[in-house]
């Protein structure tokens, strides 16, 4: 299976050894990706584990699970990445600015966050998001441009997920 992430990798090339914990996150994009594709496949431990502690009491392994199984993701696309890596030893801290397009309840949904990412003990965490835009989406006809801005025709792009 291709990654959800849409790396265009094989899953098994892409997040789920970070997922299963074999690999750590290299980058606060990668542990983006890999958070993403967790909530694609249902996995909540892990979401619920790559939260910063400090964010963590705010957050149970049910709510994430009940949030993922009640919502079909549709498309990651990652729009921006702050230069984390000029000085590492100074900046425990990145940003990733990135649209999740999704369906729930029968609607689709897009969601443009940027997302605050800080270093633990060595490894990247997701702190929080401010999110710019949240809005339901009308659904294209088939032949039509897809939603995600991807040019493509909709029954080409995300049509496949749906
Ligand atoms: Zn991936
Ligand atoms: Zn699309």
């Amino acid at each position: 299976m291709l990654c959800p992430c849409g790396s265009e990798r094989a899953y098994s090339q892409c997040c789920q050894a970070i997922i299963l914990v074999e690999k750590p996150a290299s980058s606060p994009e990668q542990l983006m990706r890999s958070r993403y594709s967790a909530y694609a496949t249902g996995q909540a431990k892990y979401i619920f584990m790559t939260y910063a502690s400090a964010s963590q009491a705010e957050q149970t392994i049910d709510d994430i699970a009940l949030w993922a199984e009640q919502t079909h993701w549709l498309k990651l696309e990652i729009h921006q990445v702050s230069d984390f890596e000029k000085d590492l030893a100074n900046h425990q801290n990145a940003q990733v600015e990135f649209s999740a397009f999704y369906q729930h309840q029968g609607q689709i949904w897009h969601m443009r966050e940027t997302s605050n990412f800080i270093m633990e003990q060595g490894l990247w965490r997701y702190l929080d998001g401010d999110v710019s835009d949240s809005q339901a989406l009308q659904k294209p006809k088939r032949n039509e441009h897809c939603f995600c801005g991807s040019k493509k025709k909709f029954k080409q792009c995300c049509a496949k997920n749906l």
